[in-house]
């Protein structure tokens, strides 16, 4: 994605190499005050199980509003890791998350699994399992109904001490996600090594399943791979109809995409929760 401009800079984006420099350093310093402003919140998307066609699990999506503006965490997430600020923010997920899936249990009566967003800059943190454990214990939270998930791609650098902390991760019973599956390098042997408890097959796939045998084919043995290392598997950016029931055949545990819904505010989630307390039969991607 780098080209150079007709100046003979070189230019990400469009943008001049000191353009993209000086717009990195911008967000690194805004996002030091970004907690304690508030302008951090969290989205959520419903989590699918595909034969009860249920809301099972939520994912937390965090959201940065900058004067007016929202942020991607594309863009920033990158710069919080590099600036080390994604420790405190991510621990501000994390208890963030914890509280709402309390109040969604508490208001709703439906204890859903709460997936969390963990960068490998914060596992690498040595407070990371402290915070953890504390959040936990301020929360109440279920541990099992925990989930963390960590991008394939950046799971494998220092893999020994990445998999001393999963360890310590899954000793508490919170579960783990290889996040974005299918765009890393990991090998059958290092996945079968890695302490985790699902796969979440990247929606790059997904969005190809329909029109290119490759990639359903991708996707029927990805599958077959979380079966075999007796994980789950969640398919990720699920948006057409054709695609939940290519899923479902395969034998697809979970979906999550907009077909079902996008990430939407909590108050969203506690009514499609109370929906389907309602009907026993609620099917949020329409009837089987
Ligand atoms: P991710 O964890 O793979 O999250 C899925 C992304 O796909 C989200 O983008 C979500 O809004 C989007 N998505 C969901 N369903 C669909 C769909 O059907 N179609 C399409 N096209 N997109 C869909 P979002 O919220 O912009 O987040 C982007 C990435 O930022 C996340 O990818 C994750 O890696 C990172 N991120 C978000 N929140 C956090 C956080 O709290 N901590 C950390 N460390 N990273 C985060
Ligand atoms: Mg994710
Ligand atoms: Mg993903
Ligand atoms: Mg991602």
């Amino acid at each position: 994605k780098c080209k150079a401009d007709h100046r003979g800079a070189l230019a990400i984006f469009g943008e001049t190499l000191e353009q993209a420099l000086h717009q990195r350093l911008q967000i690194a310093t805004r996002l030091r005050y970004a907690l304690e402003r508030n302008e951090l919140s969290l989205s959520y998307q419903p989590q699918i199980c595909l034969s009860s066609g249920r809301i099972i699990g939520a994912e937390a999506l965090l959201r940065w509003h900058n004067e007016d503006r929202l942020i991607p965490p594309d863009t920033f997430i990158p710069v919080a890791e590099s600036s080390g600020s994604i420790v405190p923010i991510g621990a501000w997920v994390l208890e963030q998350a914890c509280r709402q899936q309390r109040a969604w249990q508490r208001d709703t009566g439906q204890a859903l699994r709460m997936a969390v967003n963990v960068s490998v800059r914060q596992l690498k943190d040595p407070g990371f399992i402290d915070s953890l454990d504390r959040i936990i214990g301020q929360t109440g939270m279920t541990p099992g109904l925990l989930e963390l998930e960590i991008t394939e791609s950046t799971m494998m650098e220092d893999h020994q001490a990445l998999i001393a902390t999963l360890q310590a991760v899954r000793a508490r019973g919170v579960q783990v996600a290889m996040d974005d599956f299918g765009t890393g390098y990991s090998s059958m042997k290092y996945l079968q090594e890695l302490p985790i408890d699902r796969l979440k097959i990247d929606r790059s796939f997904i969005g190809h399943m329909t029109e290119s045998e490759q990639d359903l084919g991708l996707v029927e043995l990805m599958v077959k791979m979380g079966q075999l290392l007796r994980l789950g598997v969640i398919a990720e950016g699920v948006e057409h109809p054709r695609e939940n029931d290519l899923l479902r055949q395969l034998g697809c545990d979970e979906a999550q995409g907009y077909l079902y819904q996008k990430p939407t505010h909590p108050e969203h989630i506690a009514l499609l929760l109370r929906e389907q307390g309602e009907s026993p039969g609620h099917r949020l991607s329409g009837p089987a």
